[in-house]
């Protein structure tokens, strides 16, 4: 054994998935997690991206009690309770969405944020109630809504409970449009399936995050499907948004400003004249 050879501490370094660039963590941090080689945004659990966007220790977390149930009893290689609580213990979430009331640039705002690395950030019963009650939460208290999405669609494991969510999400925010209350979605990699095709979509302003996959389907299923070959950058957030599909395309460290800006800009009051 040679005993001059020191041992890297474990975390120290974060490999890029992309360009396989190993990064110093603490650089990572400072960058936002967005690699410096070549500009990919790392995904980001739910309170780290709560963290990044809000004016600092203003956050006021709501329904953090809210878990899933298991209204199937539903089974593949393990049980679903057990595959949620894997989850929870390895995130240290009940579920795959946080919310709650925070302030951003001094606006007052109602936040909910998908966490993918909670089953995918998929959207069963539990998480379309905490979006559902974020947007109601908005509508009371007068104040924008903004949805963070991160996540694979509905979640089959509640069948179709998971599907109900859609139609539940997307009539909060008929909702707020109707109370002329501001949303904004914000989209990161990836938004797909039911999220992407219910409240995901439906924002006043719709942003996504750099090179996040915006998608219903999957390139693959597409594929197979058309049984043809797709444009290499084919659902990136730049080519959905060059289709018509979102309003804007903004790089991580612009996101917060970003948001302050359509901030000041919805709160503005239309003049009489
Ligand atoms: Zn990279």
């Amino acid at each position: 054994m040679n005993s001059k050879k020191k041992n890297v501490p474990a975390g120290l370094f974060k490999r890029c998935p992309k360009c396989d660039y190993s990064i110093y963590s603490k650089e990572l941090q400072l960058s936002l997690w967005v690699c410096p080689k070549c500009d990919y945004h790392f995904r980001l659990p739910a309170r780290r991206r709560i963290k990044m966007l809000i004016d600092e220790g203003t956050f006021k977390e709501y329904d953090s009690n809210i878990s899933a149930s298991d209204p199937l009893s539903f089974k593949d290689i393990k049980a679903y309770p057990e595959k949620v609580s894997e989850s929870v213990k390895k995130s240290g979430l009940n579920e795959a969405a946080v919310s709650g009331t925070a302030k951003i640039g001094g606006y007052d705002i109602s936040l909910c944020v998908l966490d993918f690395y909670f089953m995918g950030g998929s959207m069963g019963s539990a998480v379309g109630e905490k979006v559902c009650r974020a947007g109601e939460r908005a509508l009371r208290k007068k104040i924008p809504f903004i949805a963070v999405s991160a996540s694979g669609g509905a979640r089959m494991q509640e069948g179709i409970l998971s599907l109900m969510q859609m139609a539940k999400t997307a009539a909060v925010i008929a909702k707020l449009d109707k109370e002329r209350i501001p949303y904004f979605s914000v989209m990161c990699d990836p938004t797909s399936g039911g999220v992407s095709a219910s409240f995901a979509m439906l924002g006043d302003v719709n942003i996504a995050e750099s090179r996040a996959l915006i998608a219903f389907a999957g390139p693959r299923v597409i594929k197979q499907t058309i049984k043809q070959d797709l444009p290499p950058d084919f659902q990136s957030a730049e080519f959905v948004r060059d289709h018509g599909m979102i309003d804007m395309v903004v790089d991580r460290e612009d996101l917060r400003g970003e948001l302050i800006r359509l901030l000041w800009l919805f709160s503005k009051k239309p003049s009489n004249k």
